[in-house]
């Protein structure tokens, strides 16, 4: 996959494409995959990197939503089961099964979350990963070594899948590509052209090679996120509100917080959340958050309470708590909660639906909002049935049911990034010369994944990196250094003293 070849694809293209795209994460991307493997000719415009916005920033979960089935959305737990099923055979080596285990400090909530769980795996049906179990008191500290043993009663096991989000998308968008539909990241959609009232094609803007031009399609689909009302409003102005984004953070801490290979789900904190502690590579995930009244960004800030949250409850359930200084990386991101038609704003966002909604404007702009990464080949599907009856397009079925998904090859080793970091130079090659990296954050955050494993050995290893991404790609030192300052300014840590406390940025002072 090479930018410059899709950028000729484009070029060369003077006849309208079937159907174009916006936005590259989970939605735009699945879009894009179900189009292209039914034979549209498909583009897709990202104004970012694939996955910048919320899809790179989720908890990293395929599962079907034990929470879910709290609300009674029984519907939703099932639709989802069954595509993490189908996620977890068309991903090979991207979406792996992950043992839970649901901790019980009163003899009742064994029962409870218990019968729950069972009543999940009965939903997977054929589809199901691996058996509930309800382990005693020991088994569950053998699994999690640093889980607070006071009171613990023993536990339920379940199972989900697992996955590195940005990595998926990266798939998706080179199985894309080789079904013959184009990606381009880094190109924004400014304007929709219309003629007789119908939408005809949109107006791009290169952010790289300077380029602005008309796109001409027979159907153009808004897959923008926490963004779709600010395209939607390109179509007609004042468009209501449909999105209604809720902030989400994660701390990244060391394994040894955990100290096993399973899970923890706290399926009700003091106030009622869900908190999830992962293993994920080499660290341990601990999130997430669910914070109300954010604006739209593509780089929303954790904030100093959220932090604060997390920490706390950390404390609660385990042996050894990690505080301020343990954290090594913070990541935030925006769910585009899709807002009830006729919605006055007085739900709480804990309590909107995770599905997804699906509506046409008069002119005809498909737009698809909300949803989960773990629903998304799904939302794919329905969103190119409609845009296909919309640009009377010819009827072809779906393909994406059991369509493999390609992954980039295991690169040569190369000198390592950091002692702290999985990756090698052969990384930033690759990500460089196969996966349309543009930018050192490109590399950092979502090709190698440093910035999220460790804040501080990512801005360590930048000015190499940052070095090397200059020779691959035509640049010089000065671009290089320009580089490494905006991957500095997008960080949440402070890294001017790694050995103390570490604040946020949102709260500069300490505090
Ligand atoms: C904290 C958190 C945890 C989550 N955990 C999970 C989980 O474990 N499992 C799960 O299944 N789901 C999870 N989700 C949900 C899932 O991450 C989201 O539903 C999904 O990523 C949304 O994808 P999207 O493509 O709709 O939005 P985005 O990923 O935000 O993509 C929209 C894209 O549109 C681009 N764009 C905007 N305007 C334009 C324009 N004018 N031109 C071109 N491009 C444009 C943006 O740059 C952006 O990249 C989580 C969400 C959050 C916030």
């Amino acid at each position: 996959m090479n930018r410059k070849d899709q950028l000729d694809r484009l070029g060369d293209s003077s006849e309208a494409w079937d159907v174009i795209v916006i936005g590259g994460g989970a939605t735009g991307l699945s879009i894009a995959l179900d189009a292209s493997t039914r034979g549209y000719r498909t583009a897709l415009f990202e104004q970012a990197d694939f996955a910048e916005g919320t899809s790179s920033k989720s908890t990293k979960l395929i599962h079907g939503g034990v929470r879910y089935l709290r609300n009674g959305e029984i519907g939703l737990v099932r639709e989802s089961l069954r595509e993490r099923g189908r996620l977890l055979r068309n991903a090979p080596g991207l979406v792996e099964p992950l043992e839970f285990v649901v901790p019980a400090y009163r003899w009742h909530e064994r029962f409870f979350y218990g019968s729950g769980l069972l009543l999940y795996d009965l939903l997977a049906g054929g589809l199901g990963i691996g058996r509930t179990g309800h382990p005693g008191r020991e088994s569950v500290l053998s699994r999690v070594p640093n889980l607070r043993g006071r009171g613990l009663r023993g536990g339920t096991l379940y199972w989900d899948g697992q996955f590195d989000d940005a990595a998926l998308a990266l798939a998706m968008a080179r199985t894309a590509v080789a079904h013959g539909g184009l990606v381009l990241n880094r190109v924004k959609v400014t304007g929709l052209v219309k003629e007789g009232g119908r939408i005809r094609g949109v107006e791009i803007s290169d952010s790289q090679e300077g380029i602005e031009r008309v796109v001409r399609g027979k159907v153009v689909i808004n897959a923008t996120g926490v963004f779709a009302d600010e395209v939607r409003r390109l179509d007609e102005e004042g468009a209501e509100i449909s999105v209604r984004p809720s902030q989400g953070i994660h701390l990244v801490l060391e394994r040894r917080f955990l100290g096993g290979e399973t899970a923890v789900m706290i399926p009700k904190t003091e106030d009622g959340r869900v908190l999830f502690l992962i293993p994920w590579k080499n660290r341990l995930l601990l999130g997430t958050t669910d914070t109300e009244g954010v604006e739209a960004s593509l780089h929303p800030r954790p904030l100093e309470e959220e932090i604060d949250y997390l920490i706390r409850h950390a404390a609660l359930y385990l042996e050894s708590a990690p505080s301020r200084g343990d954290i090594r990386a913070v990541f935030a991101g925006l769910r585009p909660l899709a807002k009830p038609p006729r919605s006055k704003g007085a739900a709480s966002t804990a309590a909107l639906s995770r599905s997804h909604c699906l509506f046409a404007s008069a002119s005809g702009l498909v737009t698809m909002t909300g949803g989960k990464w773990t629903t998304c080949r799904e939302m794919g599907e329905e969103a190119v049935d409609l845009a296909a009856s919309i640009g009377e397009l010819p009827t072809r079925p779906c393909r994406t049911h059991d369509l493999t998904l390609l992954i980039s090859p295991e690169p040569e080793p190369g000198e390592s990034l950091d002692p702290e970091l999985p990756c090698h130079m052969g990384h930033v090659e690759r990500a460089v010369r196969e996966e349309m990296a543009l930018t050192l954050d490109d590399v950092l955050s979502r090709r190698t994944r440093s910035a999220f494993l460790d804040e501080a050995a990512a801005m360590r290893c930048a000015p190499r990196v940052a070095s090397k991404m200059a020779e691959l790609l035509g640049r010089d030192e000065a671009w290089a250094k320009a580089e490494v300052a905006a991957f500095g300014a997008l960080r949440t840590l402070d890294q001017s003293d790694p050995t103390s406390q570490r604040p946020s940025v949102a709260d500069p002072e300490g505090s």
